[in-house]
């Protein structure tokens, strides 16, 4: 492992070997994203370079709500969407300036606007709300966390024998592993990760399915004293596998 990316093993490191059913990417990427929350409320929005990223970038709706419901620094965030305010502003009147187009030379009417490029300037108006500095910042550092995932699975016992007991990886995050493998695994290894990824994986789905079967079946007056057994979280769980960790009541 290259040196600086041993910075990256630590949360790594935790995230496996936390208790509990929660998919340990799912983990990982909390902490990172949560870190990242605090990061841009924190004393670095004062810092030209930060700012000059910000204004430029802007933040994604996801990422927005979170920092304004965290209720932290609502002056930071405040001053933050201050100049990305006034930096958007004048991309977007250029960009509906564009939409409306421009007179043809000696003509008397607008050019209408082509519906092609109408939708390219929509594109372009969309693409302001949804860039996010700290969206890309997750991307990037989760990039690195599987670098280190693969390097200690080899490398490491402990780690592989915690990888492959641990709980199961929700859908997202088993595709990005699966994605970050093809490129960072050489072919040998990638044989040995992906038998062994299947073996997991596989008898976890199988224990989930159950467990949600039990569940409906304790519906059943003649299943009315039964033990609920795992099943009472089953539910939860599958879906947070099947689509990533989410705000479940
Ligand atoms: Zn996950
Ligand atoms: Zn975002």
């Amino acid at each position: 492992m290259r040196e600086q990316e041993t910075i990256y093993t630590i949360p790594v490191n935790d995230a496996f070997h936390a208790e509990g059913t929660l998919c340990p990417l799912c983990r990982l990427e909390a902490t990172t994203d949560s870190n990242l929350i605090e990061y841009y409320l924190g004393p670095s929005l004062m810092e030209p370079d930060v700012r000059q990223t910000t204004n430029e970038k802007g933040f994604c709706r996801n990422h927005l709500t979170r920092m304004y419901n965290s209720q932290e620094n609502r002056l930071g965030l405040g001053l933050m969407l201050h100049t990305h305010l006034l930096e958007q502003q004048k991309r977007i009147l250029a960009l509906l300036q564009e939409a409306g187009g421009t007179e043809r030379q000696g003509g008397f009417f607008a050019r209408k606007p082509q519906e092609r490029e109408a939708a390219a300037i929509a594109a372009d108006l969309a693409a302001i709300s949804t860039s996010c500095v700290i969206c890309e910042r997750l991307d990037y550092t989760m990039g690195r966390y599987y670098d280190v995932v693969f390097w200690q699975y080899f490398h490491n016992t402990e780690f592989a024998e915690l990888f492959d007991k641990g709980p199961p990886f929700c859908l997202p995050h088993l595709a990005e592993l699966v994605k970050a493998a093809g490129t960072s695994l050489k072919r040998a290894d990638r044989k040995t990760f992906f038998d062994r990824l299947r073996e997991r994986q596989g008898a976890k789905l199988e224990g989930l399915a159950a467990d949600v079967e039990w569940f409906t079946l304790k519906f059943d007056y003649r299943n009315r004293d039964k033990p609920w057994g795992e099943s009472k979280t089953a539910l939860a769980r599958a879906i947070r596998t099947l689509e990533g960790d989410s705000e479940l009541t």
